[in-house]
């Protein structure tokens, strides 16, 4: 057995022997099967490939953002060859994926979470993936025919724009993106920033959030999605933004200008006013993947965690790491973590497959607000267990928090999801309410029964002057 495969004091425990007990009964023979292969071809290719990406991406930003870095091309063939592609897309809705379920593929993008290259090397990284979806859900066989093909080969990127700088995005209503219908074309004009993807040379559509009807009276209505090519004369791409000073290269997050851009009528998706819709559609899905992948990110931050514990050279106050027991309570706290979080996202993957994501927004709010928050706690123990080393280029740790870091913000922040789960926890509390009181009203009924007054702490001395002296 390979060194890169070791996991455990037992050598290599694969991750189809790791699926958690409550998720088994769920996973076919197949995906099991599938499984482990991707564990291999992330632990074996993938992570030792990912230092050749990041260094074939180049150094300056023009080099940075004009590269497109071979390796993945060849991480790409292998992936194929293996049969490791498209997974993402679940056999319930699409026929064109692998044919795994959401939770399927959630054990699998765990994996894929780990390594810089995993996920575009198997055709599974965001955001081509929600893109896909929109294209293989809502697309009409043209728009399918022209850009979900060669998205589901493998041959372009794709970027989905709809966070705009002069407005509050987490608000899609807010959105101002004009789309004016004119003879036989769309013309739009607007800002977009945060952009995915579009900084990638092999970015050839993005799938384009704005309104067309911004007076309707039903605000869910005013909005409409459409695709516009790149190469779209009217469209400037006027900087990248970085994330904690990372750009992200080649791939990288552009701010984008539209001016009087104008595209055939017949790439509007579905029809005028179905935007709020697709977006809706498109993200419930694609959370379980970025939860799954962060589950992935925290279990490799705690593997660089017990690396460094146990390293003998490194020893503060004469005994290694591991002898001191604030970080073995660290390391404790790590893994009962990341254990109970991916219960939660499996749970949510479990929850759609057995409806669709809009019977799963519960689970799906529940794992966007935990998954982030323990992603993050555990890379920042490993952090300190490095020390200087821990923020420096040294390890992945620190690129892992910045990344880590911005999950608690796209796709909606941590307070939209808190607030929408909030008011629908709190339509229990008149219920709640209610069965308290008949309760308390059967115990006092029960106390006469036996012969003892009831009384209620609360009310003490209110009704009968009784308690009143004894406060
Ligand atoms: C790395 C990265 C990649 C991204 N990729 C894309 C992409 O590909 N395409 C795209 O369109 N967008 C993308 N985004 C944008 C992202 O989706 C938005 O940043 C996000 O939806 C928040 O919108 P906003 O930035 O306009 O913040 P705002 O809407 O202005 O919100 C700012 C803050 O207000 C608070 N807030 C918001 N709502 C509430 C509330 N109801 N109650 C209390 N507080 C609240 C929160 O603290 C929130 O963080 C990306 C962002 C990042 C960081």
């Amino acid at each position: 057995m390979s060194e890169l495969l070791l996991n455990s004091q037992h050598g290599h425990l694969s991750a189809s022997q790791r699926i958690p007990a409550i998720a088994r009964p769920f996973v076919s023979e197949r995906a099991a099967k599938t499984l482990d292969l991707v564990e291999k071809f992330v632990e074996e290719e993938c992570l030792p490939h990912d230092e050749v990406y990041i260094r074939q991406i180049g150094e300056t930003t023009q080099q940075r953002f004009s590269s497109h870095p071979s390796v993945i091309e060849d991480l790409k063939k292998k992936a194929k060859e293996l049969g490791l592609w498209n997974m993402f897309l679940p056999k319930a809705h699409f026929k064109e994926g692998a044919g795994f379920s959401n939770l399927e593929y959630g054990l699998m993008a765990e994996y894929l979470g780990k390594s810089r290259t995993a996920s575009e090397a198997t055709n599974c990284a965001a955001p081509d993936t929600g893109n896909m979806e929109v294209l293989a859900k809502y697309g009409n066989d043209a728009q399918k025919k022209r850009w979900l093909e060669p998205l589901l080969a493998g041959r372009i990127r794709s970027g989905f724009l709809m966070t705009e700088p002069q407005v509050a995005s987490s608000d899609a209503t807010n959105i101002e993106m004009t789309i004016k219908r004119d003879g036989d074309s769309y013309v739009l004009n607007g800002s977009k920033w945060w952009s995915s993807g579009i900084g990638d040379p092999r970015c050839e559509i993005y799938i384009v959030l704005g309104k067309t009807d911004p007076n309707n009276s039903d605000k869910y209505k005013q909005q409409s999605v459409i695709l516009v090519p790149h190469n779209t004369p009217g469209i400037t791409i006027h900087r990248m933004l970085s994330v904690f000073g990372y750009d992200d290269a080649p791939h990288g997050h552009g701010h984008v200008t539209f001016t009087n851009v104008r595209v055939p009528a017949s790439n509007m998706v579905l029809g005028e006013g179905d935007g709020f819709k697709i977006i809706q559609g498109r993200l419930g899905p694609g959370r379980i993947h970025h939860a799954m992948r962060s589950i992935g990110a925290a279990e490799k931050a705690l593997e660089w965690f017990l690396a460094r514990i146990n390293d003998e050279r490194k020893k503060p106050f004469g005994e290694m790491l591991n002898k001191h027991g604030i970080m073995l309570d660290r390391v404790a706290r790590s893994r009962i973590e990341i254990d109970a979080a991916r219960l939660a996202v499996l749970n949510a993957a479990i929850t759609i497959d057995e409806s669709d994501a809009k019977g799963a927004l519960k689970e799906i709010a529940e794992v966007k607000v935990l998954v982030p928050q323990v992603n993050l706690d555990v890379i920042d123990r490993a952090i300190q267990a490095y020390g200087g080393a821990g923020v420096s280029q040294e390890t992945p740790l620190a690129a892992m928090y910045s990344n880590g870091r911005t999950m608690r913000i796209v796709d909606g922040p941590d307070e939209v999801h808190l607030l929408q789960l909030g008011k629908n926890e709190n339509k229990r509390g008149p219920a709640h309410k209610k069965r308290l009181e008949a309760q308390k009203r059967k115990g006092e009924e029960l106390c006469r029964k036996y012969g003892i007054e009831p009384k209620d702490p609360l009310y003490l001395g209110r009704s009968t002057g009784e308690g009143k002296s004894k406060l």
